[in-house]
């Protein structure tokens, strides 16, 4: 749904563009959250003057009434949540609870609406930036700083290749051990679980993060790469077993009809759930990446 039709069905008016609420002396935007690689959601979403604690997100969990609500960085560290609309996109008694209900939560937490420059924490601001679809008040000059400066780390980052080896090895690594589950559930339980692929891309990822190389762009594309030659390997490695167990090569044994087919159709089998495993996790993967650190920020540039 369009940002312009749920500010019309909420009866919500625009500020520098963005469909804009309040209440109890909280603002809301409502804002497009993307809730997986490919589909976004229109949600509310609060910035506050500092980070959620543990405590925070929980009460704000209890009076949503659901887990669903997202824990955002809005210039300062998670200091943003987005929420659903429970009772629908429509002025209602229920969405007006609702929210009277998540406000007060608010309150009780002591928790406080942005309203000040995140940089500098001056209450008198110039200007006002769009970060992940919020309006944020600031300082021009604070904001053009802030925004050089991370841009400047971020391209050095980029451009060092410092522990890419050992990243890289370690990507190998984590995708064998994000592997294991689905071993074991094929051999030993002879099933097979799309989800459980996930673990493979996921695997690989944390792997290479805790080699600390540069989380550059093309990262989640090289542990897919790396994912689809490990699901290869494990393939080939577990049909060559099975022949070995009947005494003849992988070859003759891919000579007889029955053999082939169930190699060809569980191997087309594993390249399908590990690409639904690699959709699962792409955007959690790329979230973590110099690239989308820059265009998160991007809104600051102006
Ligand atoms: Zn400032």
């Amino acid at each position: 749904m369009k940002l312009g039709v749920v500010a019309e069905k909420l009866g919500l008016s625009f500020e520098h563009g963005v469909p804009t609420g309040q209440i109890k002396g909280y603002p809301y935007y409502v804002t497009q959250v993307s809730i997986d690689t490919f589909i976004k959601v229109p949600m509310m979403t609060f910035v506050f003057e500092k980070t959620l604690e543990k405590e925070h997100v929980k009460a704000i969990q209890k009076a949503v009434g659901m887990q669903q609500i997202r824990i955002e960085s809005v210039v300062l560290n998670q200091n943003a949540v987005h929420i659903m609309f429970k009772h629908g996109i429509k002025q209602s008694d229920k969405h007006q609870a609702f929210l009277d209900k998540v406000a007060d939560a608010f309150k009780d937490q002591g928790l406080k609406a942005l309203n000040h420059c995140p940089f500098c924490g001056l209450e008198e601001t110039d200007s006002h930036r769009i970060v992940m679809g919020a309006v944020v008040k600031v300082h021009d000059a604070c904001a053009k700083n802030f925004y050089q400066e991370l841009t400047e780390r971020v391209e050095q980052e980029e451009k060092s290749n410092d522990n890419l080896v050992k990243s890289l090895g370690l990507a190998v690594v984590g995708a064998i051990a994000g592997a294991i589950p689905i071993f074991i559930s094929i051999v030993f339980f002879q099933y097979m679980l799309a989800l459980l692929y996930a673990l493979i891309p996921l695997g690989s990822f944390y792997g290479y993060k805790f080699g600390k190389a540069a989380r550059k762009s093309w990262v989640p594309a090289a542990v897919s790469i790396i994912s689809l030659v490990i699901v290869l390997s494990l393939h080939f490695w577990l049909y060559n077993a099975i022949a070995a167990f009947e005494g003849i090569s992988l070859t003759d044994a891919l000579n007889v009809a029955d053999f082939r087919s169930a190699f060809i159709s569980d191997l087309l089998t594993n390249v399908l759930f590990l690409g639904i495993g690699i959709w699962i996790s792409w955007r959690q993967m790329y979230k973590q990446t110099t690239g989308a650190v820059k265009k998160s920020f991007s809104g600051l540039n102006k």
